[in-house]
């Protein structure tokens, strides 16, 4: 805490949609308590701080600042690398900060690909010059610059130092409670902090365990997506052969999402111990698949009933990555060389 009064409190929105700042909100009553104890030393999205009140700021000025939202351009990686600079815990708030999130799911393409599907080939742009964002573009009042878009998308640690994380997309409002909680007991009546590095706000299993849905063993044949069934109530989804990624996704939701009918999206990230979510979700799925044989079936009649019931999963990749492609051992699709050509910007340190 600073001499001067109560802890800081920041939260910046780097390449996001806004969901963490509404769940944030969402603590309902709880938001008095903040503002109680906290000053806001930064928070774009509900008060008119400017950057350069940060660059004011001394170093470790903010005692605490969340940062939802992936690394996708350049400003996004100056103003982390600046908030960093400027503070005491740094949280890694929601899936895009902590493992890319939907704004990753672009990495699965270049650069260029995305800038197209964008502003060239969107049916509902209206671009005949073709024009594409450019860093900087000339104007008779001088050079007007906007920031460059990165090729390859970055979760928060792939960037700068984090101290903990809370998952989610967004994370629940009562978790987020729950940790703000922790933390204001440290800064302001001297409890202790969670050891730095851990996961906050979220169970310790999978999302099976705290699904309350029956389940049965599963043999599936094949796989529908939402629209094309509609799940019988009270049952185990994925033994419906909707997609549900329960069994790979760390609990602390409270299964929000298959309580009505829609298959787990994934959005709490891997189990602990488990480094890349796809790969586990795929490990379920193959150890479901009912690909029981007739008499007389060989080796290639089996593979062929694998193949084809795997090929009722549309869009594998976002579907098991949707979350965590930033942070997955595939990190992005490979684009040999188009990395090292993409111009890296200076960025504040
Ligand atoms: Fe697990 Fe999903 Fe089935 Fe619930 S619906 S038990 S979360 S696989």
């Amino acid at each position: 805490m600073n001499a001067n009064g109560k802890p800081k409190l920041a939260m910046y929105w780097a390449s996001a949609c806004g969901g963490c700042e509404i769940s944030t909100l969402n603590i309902g009553e709880h938001i008095l308590t903040v503002d109680a104890v906290f000053d806001l030393a930064f928070f774009p999205c509900i008060a008119d701080f400017k950057v350069k009140d940060v660059l004011g700021y001394p170093d470790g000025y903010i005692d605490l600042c969340l940062i939802n939202g992936a690394i996708r351009n350049s400003e996004n990686e100056e103003m982390v690398r600046l908030l960093r600079r400027k503070s005491k815990l740094l949280v890694a708030f929601g899936s895009c900060a902590y493992e890319g999130c939907i704004p990753a799911l672009s990495n699965l393409t270049t650069r260029d690909a995305t800038l197209r599907a964008a502003y060239l080939d969107n049916p509902s742009i209206d671009n005949p010059a073709g024009t594409l964002p450019q860093p900087h573009t000339a104007v008779p009042e001088g050079d007007l610059e906007i920031p460059f878009f990165y090729h390859t998308v970055k979760s928060l640690d792939q960037v700068v130092d984090v101290d903990y994380t809370i998952p989610g997309c967004p994370p629940e409002p009562h978790q987020i409670w729950a940790v703000l909680q922790v933390v204001v007991a440290a800064l302001t009546q001297g409890g202790s902090l969670p050891p730095k590095g851990v996961l906050l706000g979220a169970g310790s299993v999978a999302v099976c365990e705290e699904c309350a849905l029956a389940k049965h063993e599963k043999a599936v044949a094949r796989f529908y997506r939402p629209y094309q069934i509609r799940p019988e109530p009270g049952l185990c989804l994925l033994e419906q052969g909707l997609i549900c990624m329960g069994p790979a996704t760390l609990s602390g939701c409270g299964a929000l999402c298959p309580q009505v009918g829609m298959g787990c999206r994934g959005c709490y990230g891997p189990l602990p111990g488990a480094e890349d979510q796809g790969m586990r979700m795929l490990t379920a799925i193959a150890s479901i698949l009912d690909v029981s044989g007739r008499p007389g079936d060989n080796e290639l009649d089996l593979e062929r009933k694998v193949e084809a019931a795997a090929d009722t999963i549309v869009d594998p990749a976002g579907t098991f990555y949707r979350f965590s492609m930033a942070h997955s051992l595939l990190r992005r699709a490979r684009t040999d060389g188009v990395e090292a050509a993409v111009p890296q910007p200076a960025v504040w340190s």
